[in-house]
């Protein structure tokens, strides 16, 4: 951020009086511009014993599989937004049956919280941002080929979680060291 968007003038990285960290500070108005985290918003669709994924046709990780989801928007619920981006990724109808799984990404500032869904009908489809939408078993499942990190862990939990057919909601950090680019999740 370089410029104000209230009045356009420059913007200084500083700590505000009575605050104690750095933010954008308008030169001009004395507009602080906060910033805080993005939540991306999902679902794991089920039919029967499979799961579908949306291989992405947008950077990044453009060619790889993922869970339909996306940045929630203004002046909806996580719920709607979690249905809304499996509708636009994977053209496809859900049912959502609660929060299963949440991500803390500090390191990009984001938060990435899925549903798991009951697939509703057979009529997916490649949405805009997808190449293919598919069904995949366990079995058949591209773990190598995985876009995600939070996208692996909750794949991983759900076939864990459905030998005993309980599904509690799961929420973990994930860590990546800087220098390795190493990962590390860590459930709470
Ligand atoms: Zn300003």
């Amino acid at each position: 951020m370089n410029f104000c968007n209230l009045c356009g003038n420059k913007l200084n990285f500083i700590i505000p009086e009575d605050d104690d960290r750095e933010r954008f500070v308008c030169e001009d108005c004395g507009h602080i511009h906060y910033q805080n985290p993005r939540i991306i918003v999902g679902t794991l669709p089920i039919y029967e014993d499979k799961v579908l994924l949306c291989k992405r046709a947008i950077e990044p990780r453009h060619g790889l599989w993922t869970l339909p989801g996306g940045f929630m928007e203004n002046g909806e619920s996580t719920h709607e937004g979690a249905i809304r981006e499996t509708q636009e990724e994977a053209c496809a109808n859900v049912e959502l049956l609660g929060i299963y799984s949440l991500y803390n990404l500090a390191h990009i500032n984001q938060v990435h919280l899925f549903f798991r869904a009951n697939l509703l009908d057979l009529n997916y489809a490649a949405g805009i941002e997808s190449l293919e939408v598919e069904l995949f078993t366990e079995d058949q499942i591209p773990w190598q080929e995985i876009a995600f990190i939070p996208v692996t862990e909750t794949l991983k939990l759900y076939f864990q979680d459905r030998t005993h057919n309980i599904f509690p909601m799961h929420s973990a950090e994930i860590l990546i060291d800087p220098n390795t680019k190493k990962s590390e999740t860590n459930y709470y």
